[in-house]
């Protein structure tokens, strides 16, 4: 039983209420990322917690983009898919730094009734960022009713600049740091309106066009020090 790591936040990709299972995706990044990928089937972990924070909101909006950005698509897959339960038209957009890192390619193309796919260096789908691929659908007169991303902290950042000159409510999944993860310790705070919000409690959902980007990344990147010499000493 591996009862030693930190708590960290990760997001389900898929669960079975009736056989009792819940499926992540994880990549290895730092020590506990790397403990729960040395267990084997049968291992088990001290605790798990969840879910946390607030649903998503999925509605029959319309015609709904989703957007997965590397790790994130593996979030995004649920929403897309309750979207498109709930009668969207769901177009979805999913980008990798090379081919070797898309996942769920074929899951989310059972899901959406179109599929784009970037890669940064253009070894699958179109070359370049998912955003390259938003601001030609925009461009060329796409109507969209909501945009969902979730992938890294910039590239929320500038899919909600993106659609901001559009006036498309835009919703993001931050992934701030997160510690207790019921309220209580502040870390994962973030301001989105000016006014100082929890991701663990109060998201993680936000409107992308009210949340101040530049803030997170720089408390995102508070403790990369650490983790970097607790990685080195982990070799
Ligand atoms: P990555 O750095 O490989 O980037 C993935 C894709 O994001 C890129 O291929 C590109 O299309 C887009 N992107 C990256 N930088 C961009 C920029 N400057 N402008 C526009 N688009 C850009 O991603 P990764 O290493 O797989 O990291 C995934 C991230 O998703 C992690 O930060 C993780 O915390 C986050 N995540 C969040 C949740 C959640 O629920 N909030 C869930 C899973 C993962």
């Amino acid at each position: 039983m591996v009862e030693e790591g930190e708590r960290i936040p990760l997001t389900l990709y898929d669960w079975d209420p009736k056989g009792g299972t819940i499926s992540m995706v994880f990549q290895e990044v730092g020590k506990t990322t790397r403990l729960l990928a040395k267990m084997a089937a049968g291992d088990r972990i001290l605790n798990l917690v969840g879910p946390l924070g607030l649903p998503s909101h999925v509605d029959r909006f319309g015609r709904v983009v989703c957007i997965g950005g590397g790790v994130g698509i593996a979030a995004i897959f649920p929403i897309a898919r309750a979207m498109k339960l709930a009668g969207n038209e769901v177009i979805s957009i999913i980008g990798a730094r090379t081919a070797d890192l898309l996942i769920l390619e074929g899951e989310m193309r059972s899901v959406s009734d179109r599929l784009i796919v970037t890669t940064d260096d253009g070894s699958k789908g179109r070359k370049g960022f998912v955003t390259d691929a938003l601001r030609d659908l925009l461009e060329g007169g796409l109507r969209a009713d909501r945009v969902v991303a979730v992938g890294p902290a910039v590239m929320m950042k500038f899919v909600s600049e993106t659609t901001r000159p559009y006036g498309i409510k835009t919703i993001v999944s931050l992934n701030s740091i997160m510690l207790d993860a019921t309220g209580m310790c502040g870390v994962c705070r973030v301001s989105v309106g000016g006014r100082t919000k929890f991701t663990c409690v109060d998201g993680p959902e936000f409107d992308g066009h009210e949340v101040d980007f530049d803030l997170l990344l720089d408390r995102l990147n508070q403790y990369v020090e650490e983790e970097r010499r607790i990685a080195a000493a982990d070799c």
